[in-house]
């Protein structure tokens, strides 16, 4: 079976984002979608466990706009009477937010999903920079954010601060192409008490210190 959530891109093997499913709504079939930035495409696998059926829709970019391609327009009529208009609909949306968000400041906790404060940005490669974030839930964590032309920012890697060292040290790394010492030296130049107290626990103990 393929799915949207474990398989890259058909057309190239990226990475797809914007990646969303609705299961077991009655009578209807369970629907996953996703997009690759790097081809400009959207796609929507309908699922029909019950059958074994899967269809797989391709929208690519005419324009302005994503558009649902020619020879998949057929096999859409079958779907419209569940609700395929308000789920391309859904979708879009999705793609036209993540689009207009990408090269933004925002980005949210990748543990908790809350708003995280951009705390700090230094220079990465030529043309680039490497961008600290800090999770005022998470506490001590710090994420190191890169550009990707087409993906906008990433986070690369977690830090966390060092009592011992009074340093912000390597916890995880999630990409592979990145320049690790180089990032490394930059957290590294971080001090904590420039953040102020971030875990509950330290800002009671200020309060009540
Ligand atoms: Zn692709
Ligand atoms: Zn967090």
């Amino acid at each position: 079976m393929r799915s949207i959530f474990s398989d890259p891109c058909p057309l190239d093997g990226s990475k797809l984002v914007c990646t969303c499913g609705y299961y077991a709504r009655p009578s209807k079939p369970d629907i996953e979608w996703g997009y690759c930035p790097r081809c400009d495409a959207a796609f929507q696998l309908w699922n029909e466990p019950a059958v074994g059926k899967q269809t797989m829709f391709t929208w690519k970019r005419k324009g302005n706009n994503l558009t649902l391609v020619d020879e998949d327009q057929a096999r859409a009529q079958e779907f419209r009477k569940f609700g395929w208009e308000k789920e391309q609909a859904r979708m879009l949306d999705c793609v036209r937010w993540f689009l207009k968000e990408r090269f933004g400041k925002r980005q949210c906790c990748p543990n908790d999903g809350g708003d995280i404060p951009l705390v700090a940005e230094f220079p990465y490669q030529p043309g680039n920079t490497v961008r600290f974030y800090r999770c005022v839930y998470c506490g001590l964590w710090l994420w190191a954010y890169l550009m990707d032309k087409d993906y906008g920012w990433q986070c690369v890697a977690s830090f966390s601060w060092d009592k011992k060292k009074a340093q912000f040290l390597l916890r995880e790394s999630f990409a592979k192409t990145a320049d690790l010492d180089l990032i490394k030296e930059r957290a590294a130049s971080l001090s904590n008490a420039n953040f102020g107290p971030h875990t509950l626990l330290e800002r009671v103990r200020r309060w009540f210190g």
